[in-house]
């Protein structure tokens, strides 16, 4: 039997095969292009999968993760062009018919990272990726987080000093929120090249502010054990430990654990899995999917 995942990104989606829930024997990648070509591309690979006996998928959202929602499975009010209103779960469910079980992009990779990376044994943590965007997973007592939606970190509000940084942010709908002053795209807008290009401290200083005072939110809001901090932008050099110290400074001391006092080395982490999180995660979901009920 094989159990099948889908790391579902707004850049590309990732297929991948479990013949047992703990090995990843094969993956394809292809870019994210129109909704029902990139769809099709994935019916087609677990098409030719003849023991497929369930599917997790990691979505990029925001995506409809009620089950008992008529529009379960739909990404919702993304801005990417095509994408609004998309049911992804449908079309899979009706090609291939095996149970299928569907979470943001960043809960899985979060699942991913609890269940063989950064945050295993943990009940809450965060897991956060910066990149093209920012986005945010989060376990809650040993599962990941639903409630109205989803929780949506790239989108908190962060202070703005305008005068330090007058830019005035890249998010469609916020304009500066944490996506919209501290994502690559923001930082590609605000310095006129690329983070992998950006060699500024000053920039990397203020990088580190937004992050830590996003982080900051998560920390105080979800008593989160670790902070697990991801993504193309995250991996920058140097980055995690700018934020860890910022972090200290802006909590300053009061909340009373090692963990965010002297220890902040095991407290904000990258990720164990590297790139790998989300496809460890999407085939846990898919063991998930297969349980009786
Ligand atoms: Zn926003």
């Amino acid at each position: 039997m094989s159990l099948g995942g889908i790391e579902a990104g707004g850049t590309h989606w990732n297929c991948v095969l479990s013949p047992d829930g703990e090995e990843i024997d094969r993956v394809e990648s292809f870019p994210t292009t129109t909704a029902a070509e990139t769809i099709a591309r994935a019916i087609e690979f677990f098409a030719g999968v003849p023991d497929l006996e369930a599917l997790g998928v990691g979505s990029f959202g925001p995506v409809e993760v009620r089950r008992d929602s008529p529009r379960w499975g739909t990404i919702t009010t993304t801005p990417k062009p095509g994408w609004r209103d998309t049911d992804v779960v449908g079309p899979l469910a009706e090609a291939l018919a095996v149970p299928i079980t569907l979470d943001t992009d960043v809960n899985v990779a979060a699942i991913g990272e609890w269940r063989r990376g950064a945050a295993r044994g943990l009940g809450t943590f965060a897991y956060v990726t910066v990149g093209t965007g920012i986005g945010g997973g989060v376990f809650a007592e040993g599962r990941p987080l639903h409630g109205l939606l989803h929780p949506e970190v790239g989108h908190i509000r962060v202070p703005h000093d305008r005068e330090r940084d007058p830019f005035e942010g890249s998010c469609p709908f916020h304009g500066d929120c944490l996506e919209g002053l501290a994502s690559g795209t923001a930082l590609r807008r605000r310095w006129g090249r690329p983070a992998e290009e950006l060699a500024d401290p000053a920039a990397w200083d203020l990088e580190a502010e937004y992050l830590a005072l996003g982080l900051s939110n998560l920390v105080l809001v979800l008593a989160a054990e670790r902070i697990v901090l991801g993504g193309g932008v995250g991996r920058a050099p140097g980055l995690i430990p700018r934020v860890r110290t910022r972090l200290r400074e802006i909590l300053a001391g009061y909340i009373d654990r090692p963990q965010l006092t002297t220890d902040l080395d095991a407290y904000l982490v990258p990720p164990a899995l590297g790139h790998r999180s989300g496809l460890v995660g999407a085939i846990e979901l898919a063991s998930r999917a297969r349980e009786p009920r």
